[in-house]
């Protein structure tokens, strides 16, 4: 090869090796088209691996439905489509299907969210946040987030878009045990800090909030309430968790991808129409531009889909994170929440400080296929980042590939095998292979 791959390692923040099995990879391929053939190898390699091999207990994990994993890769995907929605209002002629389709999403999201506005142009639920702060705050201004042990996510943080605004954070008190807001020293530190803003939800997320207590708390001094729904915006639309918009919440984002089920980017709905102007002047032309309309459509088919079956779906998958907590709790493994029924969403957290800690477990359950991932939980600090004592499973997946309550004891049962050393992971991982062949049909959908 003539353009030959620099041996010098920079400051590169990826694993070293990982990259250096690539450079080797590509260096023995003879043409770029069997550079190519590398990376579709791998991407079949891992559709094999996680979409027939594995339990994909992620909680930020969803499986799509064939006619929105098609829709990704639709021909609208190659058209420029800046600016918002109708004939004057873009840079670009010869978009009136997008325009329709481009509509027709926002339509239904605004049905499935029983909202009055909603935008579909958010390519993350990141880009959510840091549309939220910069249309509703100033550099310098107070917030109150959830920090990280009780569930908080970074973008809500100093290292995530409030800390690029220049916010001032304040963490909002939470009950470690009960793991839900203090309502009390909320209300005693809020009236000292007086946030223009406290945002609620989080990504270890178990119970609701008291959305509207705090919100006619703020209100003393004009403060608002952003719900960050990121990972309850399925159970939202669903109706199987609190409704934040209707609770006092002026403005929810939320990831497609994770409980609702469409394709990985994000979506911002609010009702209050003095907030139209601020939050799309952010959205276009801050933070969009060419805005994959592509993955619009599919968002949309997956709205549809929400319509008819959501209600049911969130409910099942809720159900079965109540069941999979009950299992693991009455096989001896501590689970937050337990006092409580484990969980009233599609998350059970448990702490596996026990067993080594959560990245330890998480690696030594991923040997037998079953893929989770490490938490922080109110007993860790935030520096414990790397190595926290939490283990956080979801059940999207395993709910949308048919699975009820009976097969959580199953899933325990492998688990709790494991953890303690009844079985090894090599034998679990035959008896999981085994199990998704019955399991191996997108449930919930048109298809
Ligand atoms: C996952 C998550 C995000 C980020 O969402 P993306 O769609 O991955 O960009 C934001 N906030 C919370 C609370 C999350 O859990």
């Amino acid at each position: 090869m003539n353009n030959a791959t620099p041996t010098t390692t920079y400051n590169e923040v990826h694993d070293q090796k990982v990259l250096e099995w690539a450079r080797n990879l590509l260096d023995q391929c003879s043409s770029p088209r069997l550079m190519q053939l590398e990376v579709i190898n791998a991407v079949e390699r891992n559709a094999v691996y996680r979409g027939e091999e594995c339990l994909n207990l992620l909680a930020p994990e969803a499986p799509t439905s064939p006619t929105v994993r098609k829709l990704l890769s639709a021909e609208v995907g190659t058209r420029a489509a800046e600016g918002h929605i109708g004939p004057t209002a873009r840079w670009f002629a010869g978009t009136k299907y997008i325009d329709e389709i481009e509509s027709l999403c926002v339509e239904l999201l605004k049905k499935v969210f029983r909202c009055n506005y909603a935008d579909h142009r958010l390519v993350a639920s990141m880009i959510g946040n840091m549309t939220v702060y910069a249309a509703l705050t100033k550099p310098g201004d107070n917030i109150m987030t959830i920090s990280q042990p009780l569930g908080g996510h970074s973008s809500n943080r100093i290292d995530g878009p409030a800390g690029i605004r220049g916010l001032n954070i304040y963490d909002i008190p939470m009950d470690p045990v009960d793991l839900v807001v203090d309502l009390d020293k909320f209300a005693a530190e809020a009236r000292k800090i007086k946030p223009v803003l406290v945002t609620l939800g989080a990504s270890m997320t178990l119970f609701p909030f008291p959305i509207k207590e705090m919100a006619s708390i703020v209100k003393e001094w004009d403060g608002k309430i952003f719900f960050d729904g990121a990972h309850q915006l399925g159970l939202i639309g669903g109706g199987q968790f609190q409704d934040p918009l209707r609770e006092g919440a002026c403005i929810v984002t939320g990831s497609a991808g994770k409980t609702f089920s469409g394709p990985q980017s994000g979506i911002i709905i609010w009702d209050d129409p003095s907030l139209t102007k601020p939050v799309t002047d952010v959205i276009f032309p801050a933070l969009a531009a060419t805005h994959q309309v592509n993955r619009v459509a599919a968002l949309a088919a997956s709205a549809a889909e929400f319509l008819a079956y959501g209600e049911e779906y969130m409910a099942q998958i809720v159900k079965n994170a109540q069941a999979l907590g009950k299992e693991l709790h009455d096989r001896g493994i501590k689970v937050l929440g337990a006092h409580k029924g484990f969980t009233t969403t599609h998350q059970v957290i448990l702490d596996v400080k026990s067993f080594g800690g959560g990245l330890e477990v998480a690696h030594l359950l991923a040997e037998a296929n079953i893929i989770t991932n490490k938490n922080l939980i109110p007993s860790d600090r935030p520096e414990d980042w790397d190595y926290p004592s939490g283990l956080r499973i979801g059940t999207i997946e395993i709910t949308r590939l048919g699975m009820k309550e009976s097969d959580m004891a199953t899933i325990a049962d492998f688990i709790v095998n494991i953890l303690n050393g009844r079985e090894n992971t090599e034998n679990v991982r035959k008896k999981v292979i085994e199990m998704r062949k019955s399991f191996n049909k997108i449930h919930y959908c048109f298809d």
